[in-house]
Protein backbone atom coordinates (compact mmCIF):
# COMPACT_ATOMS: atom_id res chain seq x y z
CA UNK A 1 0.00 0.00 0.00
CA UNK A 2 1.32 3.37 -0.94
CA UNK A 3 1.97 5.58 2.27
CA UNK A 4 -0.05 8.64 0.91
CA UNK A 5 -2.87 6.06 0.68
CA UNK A 6 -2.32 4.32 4.14
CA UNK A 7 -1.88 7.49 6.06
CA UNK A 8 -5.08 9.66 4.93
CA UNK A 9 -6.61 11.54 7.01
CA UNK A 10 -9.46 13.60 6.21
CA UNK A 11 -9.27 17.90 7.51
CA UNK A 12 -12.01 19.27 9.97
CA UNK A 13 -11.42 23.05 8.10
CA UNK A 14 -14.56 24.40 10.66
CA UNK A 15 -12.99 22.75 13.79
CA UNK A 16 -9.49 23.29 12.91
CA UNK A 17 -10.41 26.60 12.90
CA UNK A 18 -12.24 26.75 16.32
CA UNK A 19 -9.58 25.07 18.05
CA UNK A 20 -6.80 27.51 17.07
CA UNK A 21 -9.12 30.37 18.21
CA UNK A 22 -9.63 28.80 21.36
CA UNK A 23 -6.34 27.37 22.04
CA UNK A 24 -4.83 31.23 21.10
CA UNK A 25 -7.09 32.99 24.17
CA UNK A 26 -6.19 30.46 26.61
CA UNK A 27 -2.61 29.71 26.19
CA UNK A 28 -1.54 33.11 24.45
CA UNK A 29 2.22 32.49 23.91
CA UNK A 30 2.34 29.00 24.37
CA UNK A 31 0.28 28.68 21.73
CA UNK A 32 2.48 29.37 18.03
CA UNK A 33 1.30 29.06 15.00
CA UNK A 34 4.68 30.19 12.63
CA UNK A 35 5.56 28.11 9.76
CA UNK A 36 9.08 26.93 10.69
CA UNK A 37 7.76 26.15 14.29
CA UNK A 38 4.63 23.99 12.82
CA UNK A 39 7.41 22.41 10.39
CA UNK A 40 9.58 21.59 13.05
CA UNK A 41 6.78 19.73 14.91
CA UNK A 42 5.87 17.61 11.79
CA UNK A 43 8.64 14.49 10.45
CA UNK A 44 11.83 15.81 10.23
CA UNK A 45 14.11 13.01 10.16
CA UNK A 46 14.18 10.63 7.20
CA UNK A 47 12.84 10.87 3.71
CA UNK A 48 9.03 10.45 4.58
CA UNK A 49 7.72 13.99 3.29
CA UNK A 50 6.88 16.72 6.34
CA UNK A 51 2.87 17.39 6.99
CA UNK A 52 3.05 20.19 9.19
CA UNK A 53 0.38 20.71 12.14
CA UNK A 54 -1.47 23.56 12.46
CA UNK A 55 -0.63 24.85 15.54
CA UNK A 56 1.87 24.10 18.36
CA UNK A 57 1.21 24.18 21.81
CA UNK A 58 3.11 23.99 25.19
CA UNK A 59 1.19 22.53 27.95
CA UNK A 60 3.20 22.48 31.83
CA UNK A 61 0.70 20.37 33.59
CA UNK A 62 -1.81 16.78 32.82
CA UNK A 63 -4.87 19.44 33.82
CA UNK A 64 -3.35 21.93 30.69
CA UNK A 65 -3.41 18.49 28.35
CA UNK A 66 -7.06 17.36 29.61
CA UNK A 67 -7.95 21.24 28.70
CA UNK A 68 -6.31 20.97 25.59
CA UNK A 69 -7.48 16.97 24.34
CA UNK A 70 -11.08 18.27 25.54
CA UNK A 71 -11.21 21.36 22.97
CA UNK A 72 -9.65 18.85 20.24
CA UNK A 73 -12.76 15.81 21.37
CA UNK A 74 -15.40 18.39 21.20
CA UNK A 75 -14.33 19.81 17.91
CA UNK A 76 -13.25 16.57 16.33
CA UNK A 77 -9.60 17.74 15.53
CA UNK A 78 -6.45 15.81 15.43
CA UNK A 79 -4.16 16.20 18.55
CA UNK A 80 -0.67 14.72 18.20
CA UNK A 81 1.79 14.40 21.23
CA UNK A 82 5.42 15.65 20.88
CA UNK A 83 8.41 15.25 22.85
CA UNK A 84 11.39 15.83 20.61
CA UNK A 85 10.55 14.39 17.39
CA UNK A 86 13.42 12.36 16.67
CA UNK A 87 11.18 8.88 15.77
CA UNK A 88 11.97 8.18 12.29
CA UNK A 89 8.85 6.84 11.01
CA UNK A 90 6.32 9.68 10.53
CA UNK A 91 5.14 9.55 13.62
CA UNK A 92 4.46 12.81 14.49
CA UNK A 93 3.21 13.88 11.34
CA UNK A 94 -0.58 15.65 10.91
CA UNK A 95 -2.16 13.94 7.89
CA UNK A 96 -5.03 15.74 8.52
CA UNK A 97 -3.55 18.88 10.39
CA UNK A 98 -4.39 19.68 14.05
CA UNK A 99 -2.21 20.49 17.09
CA UNK A 100 1.14 19.36 17.91
CA UNK A 101 0.84 19.29 21.68
CA UNK A 102 4.87 19.88 22.42
CA UNK A 103 5.39 17.89 26.06
CA UNK A 104 9.01 19.90 26.44
CA UNK A 105 7.45 22.34 29.21
CA UNK A 106 6.67 19.28 31.05
CA UNK A 107 10.31 17.78 32.37
CA UNK A 108 10.12 17.84 36.04
CA UNK A 109 11.43 15.00 38.38
CA UNK A 110 7.92 14.33 40.22
CA UNK A 111 9.96 11.59 42.62
CA UNK A 112 12.99 9.81 43.05
CA UNK A 113 12.80 6.29 45.39
CA UNK A 114 15.74 5.51 45.63
CA UNK A 115 15.15 2.72 47.97
CA UNK A 116 12.73 1.28 45.47
CA UNK A 117 14.81 1.56 42.26
CA UNK A 118 12.32 3.77 41.06
CA UNK A 119 11.70 7.83 39.60
CA UNK A 120 8.15 9.29 38.65
CA UNK A 121 8.98 11.99 35.90
CA UNK A 122 6.91 14.19 33.66
CA UNK A 123 7.10 12.88 30.08
CA UNK A 124 9.16 15.86 28.05
CA UNK A 125 12.32 14.75 30.21
CA UNK A 126 15.20 13.92 28.22
CA UNK A 127 16.87 10.45 28.91
CA UNK A 128 20.23 12.59 28.89
CA UNK A 129 18.79 15.03 31.36
CA UNK A 130 17.21 12.06 33.28
CA UNK A 131 20.42 10.64 33.74
CA UNK A 132 21.94 13.61 34.77
CA UNK A 133 19.27 14.46 37.54
CA UNK A 134 20.11 11.15 38.96
CA UNK A 135 24.32 11.16 39.17
CA UNK A 136 24.49 11.68 42.89
CA UNK A 137 21.89 9.02 43.62
CA UNK A 138 24.15 6.15 41.95
CA UNK A 139 21.20 4.99 39.98
CA UNK A 140 20.59 5.14 36.52
CA UNK A 141 17.91 4.86 33.52
CA UNK A 142 19.17 2.69 31.07
CA UNK A 143 17.21 2.54 28.09
CA UNK A 144 19.24 5.04 25.44
CA UNK A 145 18.01 5.11 22.12
CA UNK A 146 20.97 6.81 19.48
CA UNK A 147 18.88 10.42 20.02
CA UNK A 148 18.39 12.31 22.99
CA UNK A 149 14.59 11.52 23.00
CA UNK A 150 11.91 12.62 25.46
CA UNK A 151 10.79 9.69 28.17
CA UNK A 152 6.85 10.40 26.70
CA UNK A 153 8.27 9.69 23.41
CA UNK A 154 9.94 6.59 24.14
CA UNK A 155 7.69 5.18 26.00
CA UNK A 156 4.92 5.77 23.34
CA UNK A 157 7.28 4.29 20.72
CA UNK A 158 7.96 1.54 23.08
CA UNK A 159 12.02 2.36 22.13
CA UNK A 160 15.23 0.88 22.99
CA UNK A 161 18.97 1.24 22.19
CA UNK A 162 22.22 -0.66 22.82
CA UNK A 163 21.70 -1.47 26.29
CA UNK A 164 18.33 -3.49 25.77
CA UNK A 165 20.06 -6.93 25.63
CA UNK A 166 20.86 -6.74 29.39
CA UNK A 167 17.66 -4.21 30.69
CA UNK A 168 14.96 -4.61 28.48
CA UNK A 169 13.09 -1.93 26.58
CA UNK A 170 10.53 0.56 27.94
CA UNK A 171 7.89 -2.14 27.71
CA UNK A 172 9.77 -3.59 30.81
CA UNK A 173 10.98 -0.52 32.57
CA UNK A 174 7.55 1.45 32.90
CA UNK A 175 6.23 0.57 36.03
CA UNK A 176 2.84 2.57 35.80
CA UNK A 177 2.04 6.01 33.93
CA UNK A 178 -0.72 8.45 33.76
CA UNK A 179 -2.26 9.50 30.54
CA UNK A 180 -5.10 11.69 29.01
CA UNK A 181 -7.27 9.50 27.35
CA UNK A 182 -9.46 10.73 24.35
CA UNK A 183 -12.45 12.18 26.49
CA UNK A 184 -10.07 14.21 28.43
CA UNK A 185 -10.11 12.01 31.67
CA UNK A 186 -6.72 11.44 33.09
CA UNK A 187 -6.16 7.57 34.33
CA UNK A 188 -3.27 6.19 36.29
CA UNK A 189 -2.35 2.53 34.85
CA UNK A 190 -0.43 1.05 37.96
CA UNK A 191 0.67 1.76 41.34
CA UNK A 192 4.60 1.53 42.04
CA UNK A 193 4.41 -1.93 43.20
CA UNK A 194 6.83 -4.36 41.22
CA UNK A 195 4.44 -6.58 40.29
CA UNK A 196 0.71 -6.44 39.68
CA UNK A 197 -2.64 -9.01 38.49
CA UNK A 198 -4.58 -5.84 38.91
CA UNK A 199 -6.67 -5.92 35.71
CA UNK A 200 -5.79 -5.55 32.31
CA UNK A 201 -2.15 -3.98 31.80
CA UNK A 202 -3.17 -0.55 30.61
CA UNK A 203 0.64 0.18 30.70
CA UNK A 204 1.86 -1.82 28.28
CA UNK A 205 -1.35 -1.20 26.28
CA UNK A 206 -0.01 2.16 25.96
CA UNK A 207 3.00 1.58 26.12
CA UNK A 208 3.91 1.65 22.09
CA UNK A 209 0.66 3.01 21.14
CA UNK A 210 2.12 6.17 19.62
CA UNK A 211 0.48 8.83 21.11
CA UNK A 212 -3.16 6.93 19.21
CA UNK A 213 -4.52 5.88 22.52
CA UNK A 214 -3.65 8.63 24.79
CA UNK A 215 -1.31 11.30 25.81
CA UNK A 216 0.73 10.01 28.68
CA UNK A 217 1.47 13.04 31.66
CA UNK A 218 3.41 10.90 33.67
CA UNK A 219 5.99 8.02 34.06
CA UNK A 220 7.00 5.91 36.88
CA UNK A 221 10.02 4.10 35.74
CA UNK A 222 12.44 1.48 37.11
CA UNK A 223 15.94 2.22 37.86
CA UNK A 224 19.44 0.50 37.98
CA UNK A 225 22.40 0.62 40.56
CA UNK A 226 25.44 2.14 38.28
CA UNK A 227 27.68 -0.73 37.99
CA UNK A 228 30.67 -0.71 39.88
CA UNK A 229 33.33 -1.56 36.71
CA UNK A 230 32.42 -1.57 33.26
CA UNK A 231 34.78 -2.51 30.46
CA UNK A 232 34.20 -2.49 26.58
CA UNK A 233 36.27 -2.35 23.39
CA UNK A 234 35.95 -2.80 19.82
CA UNK A 235 36.54 -6.62 18.38
CA UNK A 236 37.15 -6.29 14.23
CA UNK A 237 35.49 -9.40 12.33
CA UNK A 238 35.94 -10.78 8.72
CA UNK A 239 32.87 -11.15 7.81
CA UNK A 240 29.91 -9.91 8.82
CA UNK A 241 28.53 -13.29 9.46
CA UNK A 242 31.60 -14.45 11.59
CA UNK A 243 30.19 -11.72 13.83
CA UNK A 244 27.29 -12.51 14.11
CA UNK A 245 28.26 -15.92 14.70
CA UNK A 246 30.34 -15.06 18.09
CA UNK A 247 27.56 -12.14 18.57
CA UNK A 248 24.90 -15.59 18.77
CA UNK A 249 27.83 -17.97 21.04
CA UNK A 250 27.89 -14.85 23.26
CA UNK A 251 23.80 -15.07 24.24
CA UNK A 252 23.93 -18.65 24.14
CA UNK A 253 26.78 -18.75 26.64
CA UNK A 254 24.84 -16.61 29.20
CA UNK A 255 27.82 -14.23 29.28
CA UNK A 256 26.26 -11.47 31.16
CA UNK A 257 27.10 -8.81 28.21
CA UNK A 258 25.26 -5.21 28.69
CA UNK A 259 25.65 -3.90 24.91
CA UNK A 260 26.80 -6.17 21.60
CA UNK A 261 26.80 -3.64 18.82
CA UNK A 262 27.24 -4.75 15.04
CA UNK A 263 28.84 -2.05 12.82
CA UNK A 264 29.66 -3.11 8.97
CA UNK A 265 32.41 -2.33 7.23
CA UNK A 266 30.63 0.58 5.34
CA UNK A 267 29.53 2.04 8.59
CA UNK A 268 33.01 1.60 10.17
CA UNK A 269 34.10 4.15 7.49
CA UNK A 270 31.89 6.64 8.42
CA UNK A 271 32.33 6.18 11.76
CA UNK A 272 35.99 7.26 11.42
CA UNK A 273 35.80 9.96 9.37
CA UNK A 274 33.27 11.31 11.49
CA UNK A 275 34.23 10.41 15.21
CA UNK A 276 37.77 10.26 14.37
CA UNK A 277 37.83 6.13 15.39
CA UNK A 278 40.85 4.70 14.74
CA UNK A 279 39.86 1.09 13.38
CA UNK A 280 40.11 -1.04 10.55
CA UNK A 281 37.18 -0.55 8.08
CA UNK A 282 35.88 -4.41 8.67
CA UNK A 283 32.71 -5.20 10.70
CA UNK A 284 33.00 -4.71 14.00
CA UNK A 285 31.33 -5.31 17.36
CA UNK A 286 31.28 -2.96 19.82
CA UNK A 287 30.87 -4.42 23.35
CA UNK A 288 30.93 -3.30 26.80
CA UNK A 289 30.50 -5.36 30.08
CA UNK A 290 28.82 -4.27 33.38
CA UNK A 291 29.51 -5.78 37.16
CA UNK A 292 32.36 -6.41 39.79
CA UNK A 293 35.71 -5.50 38.40
CA UNK A 294 36.90 -9.39 38.61
CA UNK A 295 33.92 -9.90 36.41
CA UNK A 296 34.01 -7.69 33.87
CA UNK A 297 37.85 -8.30 33.29
CA UNK A 298 36.68 -11.91 33.05
CA UNK A 299 33.49 -11.71 30.59
CA UNK A 300 35.98 -9.42 28.16
CA UNK A 301 39.11 -11.71 28.37
CA UNK A 302 36.13 -14.83 27.50
CA UNK A 303 34.49 -12.57 24.82
CA UNK A 304 37.60 -12.47 23.35
CA UNK A 305 38.08 -15.86 23.26
CA UNK A 306 34.86 -16.37 21.39
CA UNK A 307 36.03 -14.07 18.85
CA UNK A 308 38.75 -15.38 18.29
CA UNK A 309 36.85 -19.14 17.16
CA UNK A 310 35.06 -17.13 14.58
CA UNK A 311 38.09 -15.32 12.94
CA UNK A 312 38.15 -12.17 14.65
CA UNK A 313 39.89 -10.04 16.94
CA UNK A 314 42.06 -9.05 18.85
CA UNK A 315 39.58 -7.83 21.29
CA UNK A 316 40.86 -3.97 22.04
CA UNK A 317 39.33 -3.56 25.02
CA UNK A 318 39.56 -0.82 28.31
CA UNK A 319 38.06 -0.09 31.77
CA UNK A 320 39.15 3.64 31.13
CA UNK A 321 35.56 5.57 31.29
CA UNK A 322 36.97 8.52 28.98
CA UNK A 323 38.12 5.61 26.44
CA UNK A 324 34.74 3.72 26.15
CA UNK A 325 32.68 7.27 26.42
CA UNK A 326 34.45 8.04 23.25
CA UNK A 327 33.14 4.73 21.24
CA UNK A 328 29.86 4.79 23.01
CA UNK A 329 29.73 8.49 21.72
CA UNK A 330 30.69 7.58 18.21
CA UNK A 331 28.23 4.75 18.10
CA UNK A 332 25.57 6.60 19.11
CA UNK A 333 26.34 8.92 16.49
CA UNK A 334 26.13 6.47 13.30
CA UNK A 335 22.88 7.70 11.89
CA UNK A 336 24.77 11.33 11.64
CA UNK A 337 28.05 9.77 10.42
CA UNK A 338 25.96 7.30 7.82
CA UNK A 339 25.07 10.99 6.53
CA UNK A 340 28.36 11.68 5.38
CA UNK A 341 28.57 8.92 3.08
CA UNK A 342 26.18 10.66 0.72
CA UNK A 343 26.63 14.48 1.46
CA UNK A 344 22.88 15.99 0.52
CA UNK A 345 21.32 12.71 0.42
CA UNK A 346 18.08 11.88 2.83
CA UNK A 347 18.10 8.37 4.67
CA UNK A 348 15.42 5.66 5.09
CA UNK A 349 15.85 3.55 8.63
CA UNK A 350 15.00 0.23 8.55
CA UNK A 351 14.35 -1.52 12.19
CA UNK A 352 14.00 -5.50 11.71
CA UNK A 353 14.17 -7.55 14.45
CA UNK A 354 14.45 -11.17 13.92
CA UNK A 355 15.15 -14.16 16.74
CA UNK A 356 18.87 -14.63 17.25
CA UNK A 357 19.37 -18.19 15.80
CA UNK A 358 18.50 -16.52 12.24
CA UNK A 359 20.35 -13.55 12.88
CA UNK A 360 23.66 -14.11 10.72
CA UNK A 361 21.36 -15.25 7.80
CA UNK A 362 18.98 -12.38 7.56
CA UNK A 363 22.24 -9.88 7.43
CA UNK A 364 24.09 -11.56 4.82
CA UNK A 365 20.74 -12.25 2.94
CA UNK A 366 20.38 -8.36 3.46
CA UNK A 367 23.79 -7.57 2.73
CA UNK A 368 23.50 -9.66 -0.44
CA UNK A 369 20.25 -8.03 -1.51
CA UNK A 370 22.01 -3.69 -1.02
CA UNK A 371 24.85 -5.30 -3.26
CA UNK A 372 22.30 -6.51 -5.96
CA UNK A 373 20.19 -3.30 -5.72
CA UNK A 374 22.97 -1.08 -6.44
CA UNK A 375 22.44 0.84 -3.03
CA UNK A 376 24.72 2.83 -0.46
CA UNK A 377 23.22 1.44 2.64
CA UNK A 378 25.54 1.01 5.76
CA UNK A 379 24.15 -1.35 8.65
CA UNK A 380 24.14 -1.20 12.51
CA UNK A 381 22.75 -3.30 15.24
CA UNK A 382 21.82 -4.27 18.47
CA UNK A 383 22.84 -7.51 17.37
CA UNK A 384 22.64 -9.16 21.27
CA UNK A 385 18.66 -8.38 20.54
CA UNK A 386 18.74 -9.76 16.83
CA UNK A 387 17.84 -6.08 15.77
CA UNK A 388 19.65 -4.38 12.98
CA UNK A 389 19.18 -0.95 11.04
CA UNK A 390 19.99 -0.53 7.36
CA UNK A 391 20.42 3.20 6.74
CA UNK A 392 19.62 3.48 2.95
CA UNK A 393 20.88 6.57 1.63
CA UNK A 394 18.91 8.07 -0.66
CA UNK A 395 19.09 11.29 -3.78
CA UNK A 396 15.12 11.80 -3.00
CA UNK A 397 14.96 13.97 -5.82
CA UNK A 398 15.23 10.68 -8.28
CA UNK A 399 11.86 8.56 -8.07
CA UNK A 400 13.41 5.74 -8.92
CA UNK A 401 16.04 5.23 -6.74
CA UNK A 402 13.63 6.16 -3.95
CA UNK A 403 11.45 3.29 -5.22
CA UNK A 404 14.31 0.92 -5.97
CA UNK A 405 14.89 1.55 -2.09
CA UNK A 406 11.21 1.04 -0.83
CA UNK A 407 11.53 -2.55 -2.72
CA UNK A 408 14.23 -3.20 -1.09
CA UNK A 409 12.71 -2.52 2.42
CA UNK A 410 9.93 -4.52 1.51
CA UNK A 411 11.72 -7.34 0.61
CA UNK A 412 13.61 -7.08 4.13
CA UNK A 413 10.46 -6.12 6.08
CA UNK A 414 9.45 -9.82 4.44
CA UNK A 415 12.80 -11.59 4.92
CA UNK A 416 12.49 -10.86 8.71
CA UNK A 417 9.00 -11.42 8.84
CA UNK A 418 9.19 -14.99 7.25
CA UNK A 419 12.08 -15.64 9.58
CA UNK A 420 9.46 -15.06 12.84
CA UNK A 421 10.57 -11.45 13.68
CA UNK A 422 9.08 -8.14 13.05
CA UNK A 423 9.06 -5.42 10.62
CA UNK A 424 10.01 -2.90 14.00
CA UNK A 425 12.12 -3.41 16.96
CA UNK A 426 12.04 -0.63 18.14
CA UNK A 427 11.02 2.43 16.33
CA UNK A 428 7.44 1.63 15.99
CA UNK A 429 5.04 1.48 12.86
CA UNK A 430 4.26 5.32 12.44
CA UNK A 431 3.05 6.50 8.93
CA UNK A 432 6.41 4.13 6.76
CA UNK A 433 5.31 0.52 8.30
CA UNK A 434 1.67 1.05 8.35
CA UNK A 435 1.67 -1.50 5.03
CA UNK A 436 3.71 -4.23 7.22
CA UNK A 437 1.30 -4.23 10.43
CA UNK A 438 -1.18 -6.67 8.69
CA UNK A 439 1.54 -8.83 7.10
CA UNK A 440 3.54 -9.48 10.25
CA UNK A 441 -0.29 -9.80 12.53
CA UNK A 442 -3.01 -10.82 10.69
CA UNK A 443 -6.32 -10.13 12.12
CA UNK A 444 -4.49 -9.25 15.43
CA UNK A 445 -4.43 -5.98 13.23
CA UNK A 446 -8.67 -5.86 13.57
CA UNK A 447 -8.35 -6.57 17.37
CA UNK A 448 -6.03 -3.45 17.64
CA UNK A 449 -8.71 -1.42 15.11
CA UNK A 450 -11.01 -2.60 17.71
CA UNK A 451 -9.16 -1.12 20.65
CA UNK A 452 -8.76 2.04 19.06
CA UNK A 453 -12.22 2.43 17.99
CA UNK A 454 -13.09 1.88 21.38
CA UNK A 455 -10.74 3.99 23.27
CA UNK A 456 -10.84 6.79 20.46
CA UNK A 457 -14.28 6.88 18.84
CA UNK A 458 -13.56 10.25 16.70
CA UNK A 459 -10.44 9.06 16.12
CA UNK A 460 -8.16 12.14 16.98
CA UNK A 461 -5.23 11.05 18.96
CA UNK A 462 -3.05 10.99 15.87
CA UNK A 463 -4.84 9.96 13.12
CA UNK A 464 -3.62 7.96 10.23
CA UNK A 465 -0.83 6.28 12.74
CA UNK A 466 0.16 2.66 13.35
CA UNK A 467 -3.44 0.80 11.68
CA UNK A 468 -3.93 0.74 8.33
CA UNK A 469 -7.57 1.35 6.77
CA UNK A 470 -9.83 -2.11 6.56
CA UNK A 471 -9.95 -3.35 3.26
C1 LIG B 1 20.01 9.39 15.37
C2 LIG B 1 18.84 8.59 15.86
C3 LIG B 1 19.08 7.39 16.50
C4 LIG B 1 18.01 6.64 17.00
N1 LIG B 1 18.27 5.47 17.66
C5 LIG B 1 17.26 4.77 18.20
C6 LIG B 1 17.50 3.58 18.94
O1 LIG B 1 18.63 3.15 19.09
N2 LIG B 1 16.45 2.95 19.49
C7 LIG B 1 15.17 3.41 19.35
O2 LIG B 1 14.25 2.80 19.90
N3 LIG B 1 14.91 4.51 18.63
C8 LIG B 1 15.91 5.21 18.07
N4 LIG B 1 15.64 6.35 17.37
C9 LIG B 1 14.25 6.80 17.18
C10 LIG B 1 13.74 7.78 18.26
O3 LIG B 1 14.79 8.40 18.96
C11 LIG B 1 12.81 7.04 19.23
O4 LIG B 1 11.68 6.56 18.53
C12 LIG B 1 12.34 7.89 20.41
O5 LIG B 1 11.68 7.04 21.32
C13 LIG B 1 11.40 9.03 20.01
O6 LIG B 1 11.28 9.91 21.11
P1 LIG B 1 10.87 11.44 20.89
O7 LIG B 1 10.83 12.10 22.21
O8 LIG B 1 11.72 12.07 19.89
O9 LIG B 1 9.39 11.22 20.36
P2 LIG B 1 8.67 11.97 19.16
O10 LIG B 1 9.38 11.73 17.90
O11 LIG B 1 8.40 13.36 19.55
O12 LIG B 1 7.29 11.15 19.15
C14 LIG B 1 7.29 9.80 18.81
C15 LIG B 1 5.88 9.22 18.95
O13 LIG B 1 5.50 9.22 20.32
C16 LIG B 1 4.32 9.99 20.51
N5 LIG B 1 4.50 10.70 21.77
C17 LIG B 1 5.49 11.56 22.12
N6 LIG B 1 5.29 11.98 23.38
C18 LIG B 1 4.16 11.37 23.82
C19 LIG B 1 3.41 11.43 25.04
N7 LIG B 1 3.80 12.18 26.07
N8 LIG B 1 2.28 10.69 25.13
C20 LIG B 1 1.86 9.91 24.09
N9 LIG B 1 2.51 9.84 22.93
C21 LIG B 1 3.65 10.56 22.80
C22 LIG B 1 4.23 10.90 19.32
O14 LIG B 1 2.89 11.27 19.06
C23 LIG B 1 4.80 10.02 18.22
O15 LIG B 1 3.83 9.12 17.76
C24 LIG B 1 16.69 7.11 16.84
C25 LIG B 1 16.46 8.32 16.17
C26 LIG B 1 17.52 9.05 15.68
C27 LIG B 1 17.23 10.35 14.98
Amino acid sequence: MALSDAAKVERNETGIATVLGILKQRFGERFQTGQSLREQHGHTTTYIPNQAPDGVVFPESTAEVQEIVRACAEHRVPVIAFGTGTSLEGHVNAPGGGISLDTSRMNRVLAVNAEDLDVTIEPGITREDLNAYLRDTGLFFPIDPGANASLGGMAATRASGTNAVRYGTMRENVLALTAVMADGRAITTAKRAKKSSAGYDLTRLLVGSEGTLGIITSLTLKLQGIPQAISGGVCPFPTVEAACQATIATIQMGIPVARIELVNALQMRALKNYSNLDYAETPCLFVEFHGSEAGVAEQAETFGEIATEYGGGPFQWTAVAEERAKLWKARHDAYWASLTLRPGSKALSTDVCVPISRLAECIAETEADIAESGLIAPIVGHVGDGNFHVLVLMDVNDPAEIERAEKFVGRLNMRAIGMDGTCTGEHGIGQGKMGFLERELGDAVDFMRTIKAALDPQNILNPGKVLPAAH
